[in-house]
């Protein structure tokens, strides 16, 4: 391993970005070169493009570049759709054999790729993970805005430690990469597990720009979905959440029979039935939620004791792989 001239794996997911990845990928192609002119990082160094099962042109667009350009790009093929997280963990685990540092980042041109000079350079100075952080948020929409950073909110006071607006773009080192490695869980949610990899590390700001083509493939649907799955991968607040609340509602029941045994014995137990239904439509509600919250940790547990595979390679061009001996 060499810490001046490290090499450089710029791990790219892609789904169904056939718009996109021909104008982002001449961007990924000249940092690469200019970072490598600077003597910065070695001349194995490459942009690794991981497709995550498109169903349009993607994977011939990526096989075209690796093909044309050997020397700056390859890729590897997702054998199905499996979601953002799985496609970045597979590009991270490819590349660690073959690189000192792997840079994770999205296609769209979203995120400026001009933080990665001084991510490298933070690398030098002894980091082993460097977060890119959003500095400002201006482009994204009042929606997008607005439920992102309530997502960011709710993760922490739910107990999973996750950095402020940092998504998965970020420079993580091989030696903290075969840390991650050995973390075997199948719900997948590297915002809150690269955190817990520890080891030193620092902050990049950058300000977040707009998707240069193509559509994003995060609605809120599935942010919410993914907000879930880091909560409860993360954390079992929920469960203890419940079981205050569940505390606090006996108690206020224990006020309640106080009350009911009071007014039996004044003789006024004629009325009541609003405040019955109202009782028994909340505690149910309660019971509901709180069985529905335990169902997602047992649902976690099923997927978790199956221990299916997180990514399935089914394609590799240029024999990324070989690249080692160039
Ligand atoms: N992506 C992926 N698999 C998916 C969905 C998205 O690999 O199932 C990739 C996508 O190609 C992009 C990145 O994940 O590089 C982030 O997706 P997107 O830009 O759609 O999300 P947003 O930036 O809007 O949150
Ligand atoms: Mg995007």
């Amino acid at each position: 391993m060499d810490k001046k001239t490290p090499t450089l794996y710029i791990v790219i997911p892609c789904y169904n970005e056939q718009e996109v990845l021909p104008i982002t990928a001449p961007m990924f192609k000249e940092k690469i070169i200019s970072l490598r002119e600077k003597g910065e990082i070695s001349s194995r160094s490459r942009v690794m493009f991981v497709d995550d099962g498109s169903r349009d042109k993607t994977w011939e667009i990526i096989s075209e570049f690796a093909k044309t350009e050997p020397q700056v790009f390859c890729g590897i093929r997702q054998s199905r759709n499996r979601g953002h997280q799985n496609a970045v963990l597979a590009g991270l685990f490819e590349a660690m054999p073959l690189c000192d540092i792997t840079i994770s980042i999205d296609c769209d041109g979203q995120d400026d790729i001009n933080a990665i000079d001084e991510m490298v350079s933070k690398y030098k100075d002894g980091c082993e993970i460097v977060y890119g952080v959003r500095s400002e948020r201006k482009t994204d929409s009042v929606f997008k805005r607005s439920t992102a950073q309530a997502f960011y909110k709710l993760m922490n006071a739910m107990g999973a430690e996750v950095i402020y607006n940092h998504a998965d773009y970020r420079l993580i080192s091989s030696m903290a990469l075969k840390e991650l490695f050995e973390f075997n869980e199948v719900n997948l949610f590297l915002r809150g597990m690269v955190p817990l990899v520890g080891f030193k590390s620092d902050k990049v700001y950058y300000a977040r720009a707009k998707r240069l083509a193509g559509e994003s493939h995060y609605p809120f649907k599935k942010m919410l979905a993914l907000a879930i799955n880091g909560i409860t991968s993360l954390s079992v607040k929920p469960l203890r959440l419940i079981t205050v609340f569940g505390i606090i509602v006996s108690l206020l029941s224990f006020l309640g029979v106080l009350w009911v045994i009071t007014t039996r014995l004044l003789g006024n137990t004629v009325e009541g039935w609003a405040s019955m239904t109202a009782i028994i439509c909340f505690v149910s509600g309660v019971q509901l939620m709180s069985l529905g919250v335990i169902g997602e940790y047992v649902g976690k547990c099923y997927m978790e004791s199956k221990r299916r595979p997180r990514f399935i390679i089914s394609e590799r061009t240029n024999k990324a792989r070989e690249n080692e001996d160039n």
